[in-house]
């Protein structure tokens, strides 16, 4: 008897999620089209309807236009019914967004806090959340949880800090945080947050390469449509691929890494320029030596795509802060560096850009608290 019971109730949640999901994934439809689409008693999709649309989960927008009969209810999920909130911490400053049921950004700021291992500075990160929430009216029942992305490799279970070199913070743990923040939270590699970024945007991908084009470079290896961990979290740390042994000192401790080459750091050293002052100037004046400074960039990342081309069959993305510069242009002249040197060319879909910028690894994070509830209503 018991055991029926707990099936029928596993029976009924089951309906209810099958119902979210599908409003969730048409974007907007009717109840005669759900029972349909679901394959679904028409009183099984009314009462689940009734109950979501009680708890705010969903809304009847207006009507369908009459096509003879009654006018059927348009039916959506609120996107705004639960807020995820993701921050990205760097080494001088602080990245917050929230994102909605759909992960689109709905809110972001940026607060120049540099980074440092001491409480004051976890106290303002919290502190810093509040601003963030309070300024944007968030109401704060809605937020599901903070999800926190850092530079630096994250243990298995998003508690510690494994590998903290570049920002000086391998003693940070999520207690650190913890007591400043009011809501569940978990931590997460910046690159690997990228990552899940890029699987939300591009249904359509399978496997790939993501490079994270920061002021230090990250990367993440996508297989089967998962962000690969490996076996000490350190799949994918392609910025630390040798370029050239007796190359320039990386934060690693090694010589000729591609984040040597291929972080906009080293624009910036490079040009005695800020980023967006090497963009525009490069871009008004054509200087010749900033051309240059950027086609080594460009010739560098095409040769480590095309070694990477023949071990991974996939797709290759562009994200974070340096796409908010890079042009059409730019990205035809990587394709055509790569297709250079490669025995199997790619084609134009196999090179894409991300749209986030500097958000991407905040939003990234974000993306855990929403696929979480989604598979929890
Ligand atoms: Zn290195």
């Amino acid at each position: 008897m018991n055991e029926g019971r707990v099936t029928a109730s596993n029976i009924k949640k089951i309906n209810r999620n099958r119902v979210y999901r599908m409003i969730y994934q048409e974007g907007t439809t009717s109840k005669f089209q759900l029972v349909q689409l679901l394959e679904m008693g028409l009183s099984t999709v009314s009462y689940n309807l009734a109950a979501l649309n009680e708890e705010g989960l969903i809304k009847f927008d207006g009507f369908f236009e009459s096509t003879g009969g009654r006018r059927a209810n348009r039916i959506q999920i609120d996107p705004v019914a639960r807020i995820a909130i993701g921050i990205g911490i760097l080494s001088d400053r602080l990245h917050y967004v929230a994102a909605d049921l759909y992960g689109h950004m709905i809110y972001k700021d940026t607060y120049p806090i540099p980074y440092e291992h001491a409480a004051d500075y976890y106290k303002s990160v919290g502190e810093h959340l509040q601003q963030f929430i309070s300024s944007h009216a968030i109401d704060e029942k809605k937020i599901l949880g903070v999800s926190i992305a850092v530079q630096g490799i994250v243990s298995r279970d998003g508690h510690s800090v494994n590998y903290g070199v570049l920002m000086h913070n391998s003693q940070m743990t999520l207690d650190d945080i913890k007591p400043y923040v009011p809501f569940p939270c978990r931590m997460e590699h910046d690159s690997k947050a990228a990552g899940n970024l890029a699987l939300w945007n591009l249904p359509d991908i399978r496997n790939g390469v993501l490079f994270l084009l920061n002021q230090n470079l990250g990367s993440v290896v996508i297989t089967n449509r998962v962000v690969q961990w490996g076996d000490h979290m350190r799949s994918g740390l392609i910025e630390h691929t040798c370029m050239h042994p007796d190359g320039p000192l990386c934060y690693c401790g090694k010589r000729g890494c591609l984040e040597t080459y291929c972080s906009a750091e080293r624009l910036e050293k490079e040009s005695g320029m800020d980023i967006a002052s090497f963009f525009r100037v490069m871009r008004e004046t054509n200087a010749p030596e900033l051309r240059r400074i950027w086609s080594d960039y460009l010739s560098k990342l095409a040769f480590v795509i095309r070694n990477l081309s023949v071990t991974l069959d996939g797709v290759f993305i562009l994200a974070g802060y340096l796409v908010s510069y890079i042009t059409k242009e730019d990205i035809q002249l990587l394709l055509d560096m790569i297709n250079a040197l490669t025995p199997w060319p790619l084609t134009e879909d196999q090179l894409r850009v991300g749209h986030s910028g500097p958000y991407t690894p905040a939003l990234g994070a974000a993306l855990y608290y929403i696929s979480a509830f989604i598979d929890s209503v």
